[in-house]
């Protein structure tokens, strides 16, 4: 057996681990095998993408949803939601101030919401494509069929995040209700990967039953589908949920994961979540510190930002996008780190 220094040592060389070798890693970690994978993390990213820290400019346009998983504040059993929706136009003005203020990724994220056809999609996001067409536009609209992904792209979206949430097919049962299934959402995946998207998958870090094996597999799948991003935060309860009373996912595991994911895929695009930052205060400073190089500031309209809350005391919902921006500037200068306006597309885009 090695130990886990060793085994951090054998994921930066190999790029891959067996399942046993995971579990040993995510049972018996120390806060000195944490931080040793973060310095050998954080040495990956810098020789591939430098200091820079990505941005992306999410708008939160709708949270209707279709679907009730049990652990997010938009699920359609929660009655208590106050909903809204945004017009393409409303839309459209958060992508113009985001513009304006240096992004050149959108990132349109919503519930399922079943009120905006195919064709609305499209016509937002060539709009977009066609009036800033040094953009980026990702969607994170949920599992749909392989031809409305197809229409997606023809209408310019390049990459799309949808994270599997769990490769176990057990535990996901234990997170949604039976008419979800993980073969759909992977499925989606490989769909959206064969149709030229950048793809992000991710999970939440202490969803409820989640245990090392899970998480093991997780590993094991995404180093089996390589996506161009990975996203991952702690699972927060959120109170009009059936888990309100389930406890938080572990920050330093969250950390650590960023690390190993690093380690495993390391021209990954990795974002410091907004629920890292609500789980700590400098939870993005600390995840980039462990190997993360994007950061994903809010671009909803003010008035409607409170109604798009996941879990309970969701950072950035009272700041305009302009304090917003001053204070990412702030945290990441802070820690030598330099916010980029760059589209910042995986590397092997770009060349
Ligand atoms: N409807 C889209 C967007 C979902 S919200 C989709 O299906 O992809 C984006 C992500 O927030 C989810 O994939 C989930 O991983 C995360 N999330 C939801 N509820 C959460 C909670 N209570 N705590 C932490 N993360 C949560």
């Amino acid at each position: 057996m090695y130990d886990n220094i060793h085994l951090i040592d054998l994921l930066r060389n190999e790029n891959a681990l067996e399942k046993e070798q995971w579990i040993q890693l995510f049972d018996t970690f120390t806060d000195e095998d944490r931080l040793y994978a973060a310095g050998r993390a954080r040495a990956v990213c810098d020789s591939i993408y430098g200091k820079d820290i990505y941005i992306r400019g999410i708008v939160e346009f709708s949270n209707h949803c279709k679907n009730d998983c049990y652990y997010c504040g938009i699920r359609c059993s929660n009655k208590k939601l106050s909903l809204y929706r945004l017009t393409e136009d409303e839309i459209f003005e958060c992508c113009k101030e985001g513009y304006e203020a240096g992004f050149h990724t959108f990132v349109l994220q919503s519930g399922e919401d079943l009120s905006y056809s195919c064709a609305d999609i499209c016509r937002i996001v060539s709009r977009i494509k066609e009036t800033y067409p040094d953009c980026a536009v990702t969607l994170s609209i949920g599992e749909k069929s392989h031809e409305e992904y197809s229409e997606y792209r023809r209408a310019g979206a390049d990459r799309y995040l949808l994270r599997h949430e769990t490769a176990d097919e057990e535990h996901y049962r234990k997170l949604h209700p039976l008419r979800m299934s993980c073969k759909n959402r992977i499925r989606c995946l490989y769909d959206l990967k064969e149709l030229g998207y950048q793809v992000g998958c991710g999970i939440m870090v202490g969803s409820p039953y989640q245990d090392s094996s899970c998480i093991a597999k997780d590993m094991l799948f995404m180093r089996e589908f390589e996506p161009e991003m990975i996203g991952i935060g702690p699972f927060l309860p959120h109170s009009d949920t059936p888990f309100a009373d389930m406890p938080r996912g572990s920050y330093t595991l969250t950390l650590f994961l960023l690390s190993l994911c690093r380690l495993m895929l390391p021209q990954v695009l990795l974002p410091a979540t907004t629920a890292l930052g609500t789980i700590h205060p400098m939870g993005r400073e600390e995840g980039v510190k462990a190997g993360a190089n994007v950061i994903m500031p809010n671009l909803s309209p003010t008035a409607v930002r409170k109604k798009y809350m996941l879990y309970d005391n969701k950072i950035c919902t009272e700041d305009s996008y302009s304090q917003c921006k001053t204070c990412l500037n702030r945290r990441m200068t802070a820690i030598g780190y330099n916010v980029t306006t760059g589209r910042g597309d995986h590397i092997s885009r770009t060349i």
